[in-house]
């Protein structure tokens, strides 16, 4: 069958003729794959050194890639009991340690080993390939008139967890609400990952503002008023005192991965106030810090975190809140998809390019 590929020290990916991925029967499930997203991090698996083999799955010197996946299933094994042929599912992308107590309980996205693998990431094959074979329980079952838009699952499972974790750090405020009394939240960045999570504040009724460099007449920020968000362009904030332009928030979700930013941030919290970090780079650089910021922390009370991945809860969230997304903001969705490939565009499909949300390939075209 046919998939798109990559190796280390490749820096591309490129489509090839690979076997069929083994079936068993019991609880293991044929999926022919629709459509899969392009996203960042396919471009940092891409770009791993030669000689670094440790992304690779046991005995191949190559890796599919693609992880933002939606398909149909094909077939069952006899032990299959949640899914049917012809359902539309998302499969999800991380695998447990098989070792520690987080994963021993499905909760790989809290590994405490680091032992995981991720399909089309690290260790096992990812999606972009005509068939996958996974087992039942690392596949999410989607409404079918999601099938255009669901590889937006996996990028919206992230902000998912991100808004759980943020209503976790403030549950022992004495207020409520949404979020623990979230009633100011900011997200900075106009990717995919930006654009869901300002959807997702949305759908909860949180007011919520968004920083980014985009320019205010960019797809992106048009997105994010339509959904009843106030768009700032990056460049109208000085960033010595977020606050003078931007006020105070409750809860910032940090999704441009820029660690500047992430310090900037800092000083655009209120008291109590929570920032997670979705966007983080493995960059070896420092970026000055005021003592004040850290001082800040203590004085008002705040909260820094981060987070990977996501648990089934957040899965499931995600498909709920995309079904409804579409009904709240009809068409903003779809638009987040701004660029289609087929798989045989491999060479231009991962490049970035402007005015691109999210692009996909689809995999049953040509
Ligand atoms: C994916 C996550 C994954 C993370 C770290 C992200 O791009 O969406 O599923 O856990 O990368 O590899």
């Amino acid at each position: 069958m046919r998939a798109v590929v990559t190796r280390p020290g490749a820096a591309r990916a490129w489509v090839a003729e690979i076997p069929e991925p083994t079936f068993e029967n019991g609880d293991d499930v044929v999926v022919e794959m629709l459509r899969v997203g392009v996203c960042g991090t396919d471009r940092h698996v891409m770009a791993r050194p030669r000689g670094d083999g440790r992304g690779l799955p046991p005995d191949a010197d190559y890796l599919v890639i693609g992880h933002e996946a939606v398909g149909r299933v094909v077939r069952i094994g006899s032990g299959v009991r949640s899914l049917q042929v012809g359902d539309i599912v998302v499969p999800t992308v991380r695998r447990g340690c098989g070792e520690c107590p987080a994963c021993a309980v499905g909760q790989a996205d809290l590994c405490f080993t680091g032992r995981i693998r991720e399909r089309g990431i690290v260790g096992l094959h990812g999606f972009l390939s005509e068939r996958i074979v996974d087992t039942e329980e690392n596949l999410i079952k989607v409404p079918d008139e999601l099938a255009q838009v669901a590889p937006l699952v996996e990028s919206l499972c992230t902000p998912e967890k991100a808004l759980r974790r943020i209503g976790n750090a403030r549950a022992h405020l004495p207020v409520g609400g949404p979020l623990h009394g979230v009633q100011r939240a900011l997200v900075t960045g106009a990717g995919p990952i930006a654009v869901l999570a300002i959807m997702a504040l949305r759908l909860r009724n949180i007011p919520t503002w968004a920083l980014a460099r985009s320019p205010a007449d960019s797809l992106a920020a048009r997105l994010i008023e339509r959904s009843g968000a106030t768009y700032v362009p990056l460049q109208d904030v000085d960033l010595e005192r977020p606050q003078s332009r931007l006020g105070a928030f409750d809860a910032i979700i940090e999704a441009t991965g820029a660690v500047e930013i992430s310090v900037v941030m800092l000083g655009a919290l209120g008291p109590n106030g929570v920032l997670d970090l979705v966007g983080g780079a493995a960059e070896r650089k420092a970026v000055p810090i005021h003592a004040s910021a850290l001082g800040a922390m203590v004085g008002r009370n705040l909260t820094v975190l981060g987070s990977v991945n996501a648990n089934h809860d957040d899965w499931l969230a995600a498909v709920r809140d995309l079904s409804e997304m579409r009904r709240v903001f009809p068409g903003a969705v779809e638009a987040i998809i701004t660029h289609t490939f087929e798989m045989n565009d491999v060479d231009v499909a991962f490049e970035r390019v402007p005015g691109q949300i999210k692009a996909v390939i689809d995999i049953t075209s040509a």
